[in-house]
Parts: structure tokens; C-alpha cells; sequence
């Protein structure tokens, strides 16, 4: 290496948490401190490769692939300082969500919402949106306080609302698109119990009364099989009850479910049209679970051994009831059977430009289905039915949307561009899927952003291949 002062180490091949995505970068680089971070990417410039932050690989497209240098965030982990008078924790890029809610708990403190997952890296997170649920409560995005972004020319810039609020805006989520995050600064409350409640409801009810629904709980969520009648409805409010004795017993519930999820799953490859028949029967006597009480962080994640893919979606809330009864009956008319249930959060609106809660009140529909072919046709026709309602795609997960598509369903899109272009002229960060969903660098409207030599016209509008 001559222009950086760190040898760029050999590559070595990458493939995502589902299994699904794999690239084979020149090299694959685990940095360890801030200074290591600005010197690699100087030096990956300085030879003219691509640059890729990596977290832990659980976002379900190629966003973080690379044939160049790829900068896995794993090792510059853990808690930078915990500010309990600012009720703030800064953490380092690559530190797990579920690492550091724990450490939080410790210290008295939490994060005010989390998704179900823990073991992806708080970067990871809010690079793509991540989000949990509940109408007070926005994506972790808009948690951030601060943040410290290296950039294509190796300078690392401490970003916050004042300092360079529209800089600070976009990087918020940045697909990794506009450089590397090294550290963030969350906001923080104090530690909390959440009481949960499950219970059984009609999908009518569901779809007659979502806006009341969310509107009175706290943290609310509701899965449903799209070809059986009953919904699941989960509710999550917090209490100042100790925990349940045994309670931790209860976050492998869910793992549990998606065992038998899998196992269902493996056996549809065979027989499809046994997989009612055969979730019916694991799902075992129906009948809600006794209501308990435990810490947030045990409560709202959950051990996902298992792999899958998933698709999930961000409406306008409103559209959510609508979405519901044309998928029912999109779904059951084209005979498709999941064992995993479709899950509808919500969530408030947030102000990071490429926030998919970007500017109002926001429903996620979420479907998961089993890894085999079989199952992209039950993508795809869900993500039709979505996108005609005005849907934004998840970052993290699989989605067919291009540029085209999308431009016109980000209002701040044109302000993202030209930040992208001043931070990374040369589209050092931008790999070829960040070029399907966002154009090359230096486009800055939807009519000109195409994948990188596809000739006009050559696609089916704002559509890519899976
Ligand atoms: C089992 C499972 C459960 C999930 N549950 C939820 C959920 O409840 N809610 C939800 O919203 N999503 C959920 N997701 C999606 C997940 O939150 C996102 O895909 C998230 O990006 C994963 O974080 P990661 O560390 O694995 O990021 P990666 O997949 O490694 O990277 C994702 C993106 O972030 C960028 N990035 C990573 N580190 C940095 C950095 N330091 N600087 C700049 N950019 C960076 C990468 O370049 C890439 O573009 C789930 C995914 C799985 C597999």
C-alpha cells in the first residue's frame, strides 16, 4: 500500500446472515479504532477499489457487497461513554443493539425502542431504517444525537442538528452511501418494564378498527397468517411491576415459533399445500400465553437462529387496513401458504431524508418466508400489493425497487443526492445494488437514474431482479 499508512489485508469471501448474498471482496479489513477506519478508506481510494461498511450481515440484499475493500465494523465495538445526565450513550459503529442494551440496563438506562433483533450493529440499524414499533415512537434513526462519519477523503467529520444539520440529516440513514459511521450517539431514557399481553382477534376487527388500535397501545403489533382468520394481536405497555419470576423463559417463545417455522418450511419444498395442515399441528392448542412482565430489552428481542428472507415495507398508516384485505385476497386466490406470519408495526414519522418513516405516521408490513425458490413468488406478488399504496421498501431487506421507483416517494431525495455528491464525488461508496436504488453519483432526479449500463426503457418501471 503506498498512499495509506495500513497494508490493506488479503480478501476473503462474505456472505450475508440469510445465506442469500455473498461477494468476494479483494479485501475484507475488521479495523479496530477510528484512525485505522480514515487510513483504509484513504488507502482503498489511493488504489481505486470500492468501499463497503459492513456490519453483521443481516440485511437481506446486497447493499454491503463489495469487489474492493470491504470494512467490517465487528471489532470497533462497545460503549464509548454513557452520559446519564444527557440521558445519552455513545457507542462505537460496529457495537450489537443487544450488547448495548444490555450495558444500558446495567447502568440504569434504555434505549426508548428497539426492533426484535440483537445481534445487529447499532450502525447496521440506523443505516437502513431499522425500527421497532409503536406510534411515539420513531426508527432508531431518529434516536441520534450525533454522529462522527469518515468520508471518501479520509477527513472525519463530528456531525449533529447544529453543526451541519443537512449533512447530519442524511447520514442518519445513509445506506453507507455517504461514507463510514464510526461512532453514534443515541438518546437514551430510563430503564423501563414492559407488561405483555397476547391475544386472539378476527382479521376483521384488525382491519375495522387498526387506526383505534394502535392508537391506544403503547407498543403494539399483530401477525396473521394471510390464509387463516385469526390475527394475533401483541401488546406492549410499560409498568413499574417487577419481572414476571421465570420471565426470561418467555423471549424463547418466539424462537421457538420460528423453529417450527423453519421446520414447516423445509417440509413445504416438498408438499406446498401441506404446510396449513402442518402448522396447524405445531402450533399446538390455540390460546394466548399468560400476560408477564420483563425488562424492555428481553422483552422486544428475541434469539433468531433460524435463516429466512424477508420483505417489509413502510405505508402511510392509513393504507395499512387496505394493504391487509388486498393481500388476503391476493394471497389466497394465488394459493400461497407461508408458516411464517406477515407482522404489521407502526411507528412515527422520522427526519432523515431516506427514512422510510421519512414524514408521517408509518404502518410496516412485514413478510418472512422460508429460503426455497419456491417462495420469491410470494415475494413478489407482496411487494406489487404494497407498492401500489405508496410503499418504501426497507432498506435491509428484499425488495426489487430502483431509483426510478423511488425518487418520487422520498420528498427530500434531491437533497440526499447532492450531499451524496459533495461527500463522495467519485462514488467510492456507492456498489452496484447502492446504484440500483439510488442511481449513479450526480444524478439527481428519478429521470436519469437507471442501473449502471441498462439502456432506456430496457426494464419494467422501477423494477430490478431479486
Ligand atoms: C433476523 C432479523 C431480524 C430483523 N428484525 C428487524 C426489525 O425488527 N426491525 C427492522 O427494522 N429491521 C429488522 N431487520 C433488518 C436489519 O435491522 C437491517 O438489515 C440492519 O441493517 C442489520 O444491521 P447489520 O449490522 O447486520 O447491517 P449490515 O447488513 O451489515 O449492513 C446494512 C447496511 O448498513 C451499512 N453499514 C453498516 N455499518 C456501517 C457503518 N459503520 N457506516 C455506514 N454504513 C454502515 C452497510 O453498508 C449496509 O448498507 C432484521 C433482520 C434480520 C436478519
Amino acid at each position: 500500500m503506498t498512499r495509506g499508512r495500513l497494508r490493506l489485508s488479503s480478501g476473503a469471501g462474505w456472505r450475508s446472515w440469510s445465506g442469500t448474498v455473498r461477494c468476494a471482496p479483494r479485501h475484507h479489513t475488521a479495523p479496530t479504532s477510528e484512525e485505522q477506519i480514515a487510513d483504509l478508506v484513504r488507502a482503498a481510494v489511493g488504489h481505486g477499489l470500492g468501499i463497503r461498511p459492513v456490519g453483521t450481515g443481516h440485511s437481506f440484499n446486497s447493499l454491503a457487497t463489495t469487489d474492493g475493500l470491504l470494512l467490517d465494523l465487528r471489532r470497533y465495538a462497545g460503549i464509548v461513554e454513557i452520559d446519564p445526565e444527557a440521558m445519552c450513550v455513545t457507542v462505537r459503529a460496529g457495537t450489537r443493539i443487544g450488547d448495548l442494551a444490555a450495558s444500558l440496563h446495567r447502568a440504569g438506562l434504555a434505549l426508548p425502542n428497539i426492533g426484535t433483533l440483537a445481534d445487529q450493529t447499532v450502525a447496521g440499524a440506523i443505516s437502513t431504517g431499522n425500527h421497532g414499533t409503536g406510534l411515539l415512537h420513531p426508527p432508531l434513526s431518529g434516536e441520534v444525537l450525533r454522529l462522527r462519519l469518515v468520508t471518501a477523503d479520509g477527513r472525519t467529520l463530528a456531525l449533529d442538528r447544529d453543526s451541519d444539520p443537512e449533512l447530519f440529516r442524511c447520514a442518519r440513514t445513509g445506506l453507507g452511501a455517504l461514507g463510514v459511521v464510526s461512532t453514534v450517539t443515541l438518546r437514551c431514557v430510563p430503564a423501563f418494564n414492559l407488561r405483555v399481553r397476547e391475544r386472539a382477534m378476527a382479521f376483521e376487527e384488525l382491519v375495522e378498527d387498526f387506526g383505534r388500535l394502535v392508537a391506544d397501545a403503547d407498543r403494539p403489533s399483530f401477525t396473521w397468517r394471510p390464509w387463516q382468520d385469526t390475527v394475533t394481536a401483541r401488546e406492549l405497555s410499560v409498568t413499574h411491576e417487577p419481572p414476571t419470576p421465570g420471565a426470561y423463559g418467555n423471549r424463547y417463545a418466539a424462537t421457538m415459533q420460528e423453529i417450527r417455522c423453519g421446520l414447516v418450511g423445509q417440509a413445504g419444498r416438498v408438499f406446498p399445500s401441506a404446510v396449513p395442515g402442518l402448522t396447524r399441528w405445531l402450533d399446538g392448542r390455540p390460546g394466548a400465553p399468560r400476560p408477564f412482565v420483563d425488562a424492555a430489552h428481553r422483552v422486544l428481542t428475541f434469539p433468531q437462529p433460524v435463516r429466512f428472507i424477508a420483505l417489509e415495507h413502510a405505508l402511510p398508516l392509513e393504507h395499512v387496513p387496505a394493504a391487509l384485505r388486498e393481500l388476503r385476497g391476493v394471497l389466497r386466490r394465488g394459493g400461497f401458504y407461508s408458516p411464517y406470519s406477515l407482522l404489521v408495526r407502526v411507528g412515527a414519522g422520522d427526519d432523515a431524508p431516506l427514512s422510510p418513516a421519512y414524514g408521517r405516521r408509518t404502518g410496516y408490513v412485514n413478510l418472512t418466508v422460508p429460503r426455497t425458490a419456491g417462495q420469491l413468488e410470494l415475494l413478489r406478488t407482496t411487494e406489487y400489493v404494497l407498492r401500489e399504496l405508496d410503499a418504501r421498501p426497507h432498506w435491509g431487506k428484499a425488495h426489487t425497487a430502483t431509483a426510478e421507483l423511488l425518487a418520487p416517494r422520498y420528498p427530500e431525495w434531491d437533497l440526499f443526492q447532492r450531499i451524496r455528491q459533495q461527500v463522495d464525488p467519485a462514488g467510492v461508496f456507492t456498489n452496484d445494488h447502492v446504484a440500483r436504488v439510488l442511481g449513479p453519483v450526480r444524478a439527481t432526479a428519478a429521470s436519469s437514474a437507471r442501473l449502471p449500463g441498462e439502456q432506456a426503457g430496457s426494464r419494467t418501471r422501477g423494477e430490478a431482479s431479486w
